[in-house]
């Protein structure tokens, strides 16, 4: 416990650490983990093809990891099939490079989403009720992991969302709204470091993977503030999660295996419903107190004018693979800025999620915990490995 306080500096800002560590250590990891391997869970809609709006030359990726492996038709669970099926070769059902061509089918949605409505996120920039060129993705099958893909392409999206988006106010500026989405962010991009570095290729020539702790160490551990960012965006989606409990509780997990999805419906009740979980720690800020004051208004629609000019640079991303966890991830953070600010209690306008929202935010959550996790069990070790003995590849 000295150590990981020593080393992360979070336990000054936040009284409830430990309890958080043991709470996703023991109730939520697991939970999630085990929640998005679900049929419900495991596919994602998502418009992967796409033209970057900013840059014409959006750059490629080196490696075949790179692809996504869309979802073999067999695979989809039945309500989510179409009724103009067409035949597959068997050799469809193996990964496919990312073709636009690639086996998907793009006619699933008023069955696969019933029960849930069409609306589109006010806070990202595709417009999720379009359906035209959405394909299905296997989750499972496309883990967020190190790609190769880095260099120039890469570094100018994160400069432009850095530099033109979301400003680190943190020196001087007091307003909490103003540092907001850079917190949120940079919590983002420490959990795509992390697990780019723990599912990481070391040896290209045997085609070995496994944990990177240099690069864990030098991009996200030894930044105390990327950690802190990490564990508040952590929080920040925890909160939208139980904030949208009661909705989520009440939603149907519908994808036709009768067995499958009363055991999501359970899993979610288990998450949702966890004493643990009802009592968790103090919230990280309370968006109750946010866009109060005179330039309220205004400064949240500046926000939400940022935060969809992020989400539009998600189709620069020149990797498949990223693009699409960067897609899905941006979703979910839109999805817990919705549930957070775009539901007004006082008026009463009710809570409506779109199933794809629903996805994103558990997937979210689940990465976010994933990283989390790692850092607490990896962080104190590796500031002491680093002693000369270990360095990023
Ligand atoms: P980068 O991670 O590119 O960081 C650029 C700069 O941002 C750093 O120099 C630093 O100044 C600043 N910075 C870094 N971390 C933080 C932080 N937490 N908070 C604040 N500032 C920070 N690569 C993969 O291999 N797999 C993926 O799944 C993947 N997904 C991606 C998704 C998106 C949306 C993007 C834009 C890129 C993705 N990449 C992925 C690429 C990856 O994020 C890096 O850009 C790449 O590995 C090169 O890393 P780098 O060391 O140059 O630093």
């Amino acid at each position: 416990a000295q150590d990981l306080q020593k080393y992360t500096g979070i336990v000054e800002d936040c009284c409830c650490h430990y309890e958080t560590v043991s709470l996703n250590e023991e109730v939520l990891h697991p939970q999630l983990q085990e929640l998005v391997t679900m049929p419900f869970f495991r596919y994602f809609k998502v418009k992967l093809w796409c033209n970057c709006p900013f840059w014409p030359d959006d750059g490629m990726c080196k490696l075949r990891d790179c692809s996504v492996c869309e979802c073999p038709e067999s695979e989809f669970p039945e309500p989510f099939k179409s009724p103009f099926k067409c035949s597959l070769q068997s050799d469809n059902l193996v990964c496919q490079e990312g073709k636009p061509q690639a086996t998907v089918d793009r006619t699933l949605d008023s069955k696969a989403f019933r029960g849930w409505i069409e609306t589109d996120n006010p806070w990202t920039n595709d417009d999720e009720t379009d359906n035209a060129e959405m394909t299905y993705v296997n989750l499972q099958l496309n883990p967020e992991r190190y790609t190769g893909y880095a260099g120039p392409s890469a570094r100018r999206i994160w400069d432009a969302i850095y530099s033109e988006n979301c400003p680190n106010y943190s020196h001087g500026e007091t307003l909490q709204e103003k540092n907001l989405l850079y917190k949120l962010i940079s919590g983002l991009h420490s959990s795509i470091s992390i697990h780019i570095a723990a599912d990481y290729l070391l040896d290209e020539t045997t085609n070995l993977w496994g944990q990177n702790i240099g690069l864990m160490h030098d991009r996200v551990l030894r930044y105390p503030d990327r950690v802190r960012n990490l564990y508040f965006t952590f929080l920040f989606v925890l909160r939208a999660l139980r904030k949208a409990s009661a909705y989520l509780e009440q939603a149907e997990y519908n994808t036709g295996n009768h067995a499958e999805d009363l055991k999501t419906q359970s899993l979610m009740r288990q998450l949702l419903c966890n004493p643990k979980l009802q009592a968790a720690c103090p919230l990280s800020f309370d968006e109750a107190k946010l866009w109060q004051g005179q330039s309220g208004p205004e400064l949240k629609q500046q926000f939400q004018k940022q935060f969809k000019h992020i989400s539009a640079l998600m189709d620069c991303v020149g990797c498949e693979k990223c693009r699409l966890w960067g897609k899905l991830q941006i979703l979910g953070l839109g999805t817990a800025l919705k549930i957070l600010f775009s539901v007004d209690d006082q008026n009463h306008t009710p809570l409506q999620l779109q199933r794809n929202e629903v996805i994103a935010l558990v997937n979210l959550l689940s990465r976010l915990s994933v990283s989390f996790k790692l850092v607490n069990e990896i962080g104190p070790s590796a500031e002491k490995l680093m002693g000369g003995q270990i360095s990023a590849a």
